[in-house]
């Protein structure tokens, strides 16, 4: 089975689908891995591929023709898809409702493709998960593009010039690459905060250091402890006095009260979302909050749809002079009312970044956190058929009803299989 690995030829695409390094493990596999020659810029050099065991060839056609199995990153051009043909099977970030209709030419040929961002979002897919590799490496280059066009520093410092206060930082959405801002952020020395719809977020942002905008805890304290304070007894209390502190934690059964039930006991988390009135109760607090904000990083994404406006007019011109805004949205048109995709724009003296591919701004890592993903794909849609135990012999295995293929593979057989797609398909029509 040959996998062939093409030069990406979007614009301002430096990643690569597959790294040396696994193609070293797909040649241990039992696979024959083709790479266009180039394909890894100046990361992964030719001569990297070469000696793990793949060929080198010099032009797209031939690698093409003789791929079973396509890796890419950025999703075919015309040119590309023209290349392909039945039983050919195709691996990248293909937005099938954003591409209907290359999903569909690509369809009609016979192509199999896989879409990254169709990956379901579970523990089990985990390992093929490029959709969170390069939302991690987007918070992290968000954060960092944040600080670098703050005209302060983002820490707080005492020179001898005086103290200089730490930076201010929102972070809006809570998942993969809003989790990474918070971290670097944290890291960084500013003061974190955070917002996101799901509740289960606030704790998650709690643990890396950030204060969730949460209108609860802005009402008023009735005075009331709500948790006595645990004091320990006896031979805890004489272990923490010699300085054993662990000892004098309280012992597990204290935390669940006689009578009551342990929550968690039946294994069944609540999936109950905030009220309405709470969440309009958080938007004002979010709009008061804004005005003492340096840096504003926007991560909310819905999938498939329009990026929700967090950031409207009115906010962005509360903002202090020379406050950033980073809008990771700006792909999916924004969470912020004013960006503009791949633009940096001022507006009022406050500046709005909207920045398209942040991973490619980190090709070497993406790609190869990317290429190690795209490997245990692989993995995952073949399985080795050789009898002799010496030889390994890898095969197409697609078992639609494993939950991983039946959601990644989009196209096959002639047919889209992915609904949204579809639907995207005949709004286009
Ligand atoms: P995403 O980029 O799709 O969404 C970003 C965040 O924006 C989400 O947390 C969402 O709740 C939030 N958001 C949406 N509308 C908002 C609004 N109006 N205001 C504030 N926040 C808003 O996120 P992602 O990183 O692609 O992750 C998508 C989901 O998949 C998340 O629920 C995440 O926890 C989950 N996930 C699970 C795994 C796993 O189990 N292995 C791995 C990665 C992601």
């Amino acid at each position: 089975m040959k996998v062939g690995v093409p030069k990406e030829t979007a614009e301002g695409e430096r990643r690569v689908g597959l790294v040396p390094e696994s193609v070293g493990k797909l040649v241990k596999g039992g696979f024959g891995v083709i790479v266009e020659s180039g394909a890894g810029r100046d990361y992964n050099l030719d001569e990297n591929y070469e000696e793990a065991g793949a060929t080198l060839v010099e032009d797209a056609e031939k690698l093409y023709g003789e791929a079973e199995i396509v890796v890419k990153v950025a999703s075919p051009t015309e040119d590309e898809a023209g290349k392909m043909r039945e039983g050919q099977v195709l691996l990248c970030f293909l937005n099938g409702p954003q591409n209907p209709e290359l999903v569909k030419s690509l369809a009609d040929a016979g192509v199999t493709v896989f879409s990254n961002e169709a990956i379901p979002r579970t523990s089990v897919a985990q390992a093929m998960d490029a959709l969170s590799s390069m939302g991690s490496i987007a918070g992290y280059k968000c954060a960092l593009i944040a600080a670098d066009t703050l005209g302060k520093y983002v820490p707080m410092l005492s020179t001898a010039a005086g103290t200089t206060k730490a930076a201010n930082v929102m972070i809006f959405g809570v998942a993969v690459a809003g989790l990474q801002a918070i971290a670097i952020m944290h890291r960084l020395g500013a003061n974190v905060f955070a917002y996101d719809i799901r509740p289960e977020t606030k704790e998650q942002a709690q643990s890396l250091g950030a204060t969730f905008i949460d209108s609860e805890d802005e009402k008023e304290d009735d005075g009331e402890d709500e948790f006595e304070v645990y004091e320990p007894e006896g031979f805890r209390k004489l272990m923490a006095s010699l300085g054993f502190y662990s000892f004098a934690e309280p012992p597990r059964d204290v935390y669940v009260l006689e009578g009551e039930e342990d929550p968690s006991a039946d294994g069944q988390e609540k999936d109950e979302g905030w009220s309405r009135e709470k969440l309009e109760e958080d938007q004002k607090l979010i709009r008061e909050r804004m005005k003492e904000m340096d840096i504003v990083i926007t991560t909310a994404l819905v999938p498939g749809r329009k990026a929700p406006t967090l950031v409207d007019k009115d906010m962005v011109e509360s903002l202090k002079p020379g406050s950033v805004i980073v809008d990771l949205a700006a792909e999916s048109g924004g969470n912020c009312e004013l960006t503009q995709p791949g633009e940096t724009l001022k507006h009022n003296r406050v500046t709005i970044i909207g920045p398209v591919n942040l991973p490619s701004a980190m090709p070497i890592h993406a790609s190869q956190l990317l290429s190690r993903n795209m490997y245990n794909l692989i993995g995952h849609i073949t399985e080795d058929r050789s009898e002799d135990k010496d030889r390994k012999d890898p095969h197409l295995a697609l078992d639609f009803e494993d939950e991983i293929i039946a959601a990644t593979c989009i196209a096959h057989d002639g047919k889209i299989r992915h609904e949204a797609t579809r639907e995207a398909l005949q709004e286009a029509r």
